[in-house]
């Protein structure tokens, strides 16, 4: 038996008060959100904007529920989730953002985003390069997106046993923050989140630099696709 209310203290407990948990409610039916909901938890991270939608929908009676999106988001859905999503994790090209710029400007909300690196080693995984990253800060088209608010950095470590790998990528995103923060947003006291670590890395993550994990499997149990 999966106790969700028992494996959200447990993490409570070893999270720093300065770090958010995401509960990655992807795969799990809205009243195991409810569940977690019940003891507290407000920050639930989908990977599907239709799954996110349908429960969003569903869960309206649960006023100051946050909603991130986590996974790999394509241009043509972000209008689904435009009017509600709290911050999407997932933004891995200036096109992308672009979309998330326009949306918000439809539904007259700034959306909060995050940047996503590319660290690990493998090629499936999503994001940007470091230096695409930096390309496309240097040149500082999302200065002028009124309704994009870049708030920190996100990363996928590569699934491994090492240890000490999964510490190096960390640090690499980490590292990639401190630069950004000083070089582009030293004036901007949103830009301030570093999301890496999930279920089997957090303790990592947590050791460098991270102050948001996204926390799926260790919360609700194994997931059935
Ligand atoms: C599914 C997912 C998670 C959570 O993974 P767990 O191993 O179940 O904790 C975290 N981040 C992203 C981007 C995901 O897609």
């Amino acid at each position: 038996m999966i106790d969700i209310e028992e494996n959200i203290r447990h993490i409570q407990s070893i999270l720093p008060d300065s770090t958010a948990l995401v509960a990655v409610s992807k795969y799990h039916p809205a009243n195991c959100i409810r569940q977690a909901y019940a003891t507290g938890q407000r920050i639930f991270g989908e990977s599907r904007t239709q799954e996110m939608l349908a429960k969003q929908q569903e869960l309206k009676d649960l006023p100051d529920i946050e909603w991130h999106f986590i996974g790999t988001l394509q241009r043509n859905k972000v209008k689904y989730i435009a009017p509600f999503v709290s911050l999407i994790h997932s933004v891995d090209s200036i096109e992308l953002l672009r979309e998330i710029n326009k949306q918000g400007a439809r539904f007259q909300r700034v959306i909060p985003c995050l940047l996503e690196l590319h660290v690990a080693k493998e090629t499936s995984k999503s994001g940007f390069s470091t230096d695409e990253c930096l390309t496309v800060l240097n040149e500082g088209e999302w200065r002028n997106m009124q309704y994009v608010q870049i708030c920190g950095i996100m990363c996928m470590a590569t699934y491994t046993t090492d240890q000490k790998q999964i510490a190096q990528e960390f640090d690499k995103a980490n590292s990639f923050f401190q630069m950004a923060k000083e070089q582009f947003f030293s004036n901007n006291d949103h830009f301030r989140i570093r999301s890496w670590g999930m279920s089997g890395d957090y303790s990592i993550a947590l050791e460098h630099g991270s102050n948001m994990v996204r926390i799926g499997t260790g919360i609700f149990g194994d997931r059935e696709y």
